[in-house]
C-alpha cells in the first residue's frame, strides 16, 4: 500500500497518510506532544491544515464562578 509523508504544521513532526486516506480525511499528528488534528485538505500536492480547536472540542461546560 502506497504511503506518503507530510509535515504536521504545527510541530514538524514527519507523518505518514494511507493512500486510502481521501481530502477531508482527519489525521492525528503522532506527535504525543502535539496531537494536532490535521485534515488533508490536497491530495497532489498532499496537504494538511490544523483543525480549529472547537470543531474537535465541543463541551458544553460553564465554570460555576462564571457569571
Ligand atoms: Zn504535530
Amino acid at each position: 500500500m502506497a504511503v506518503e509523508f507530510v509535515k504536521c504544521p504545527t510541530c514538524k513532526q514527519k507523518l505518514a497518510v494511507l493512500e486510502y486516506m481521501t481530502t477531508g480525511s482527519l489525521v492525528v499528528c503522532a506527535n504525543l506532544k502535539c496531537g494536532t488534528s490535521l485534515r488533508i485538505i490536497s491530495r497532489r500536492p498532499l496537504r494538511v491544515e490544523p483543525v480549529p480547536e472547537p470543531e474537535t472540542y465541543k463541551v458544553d461546560y460553564r465554570p460555576e464562578s462564571y457569571g
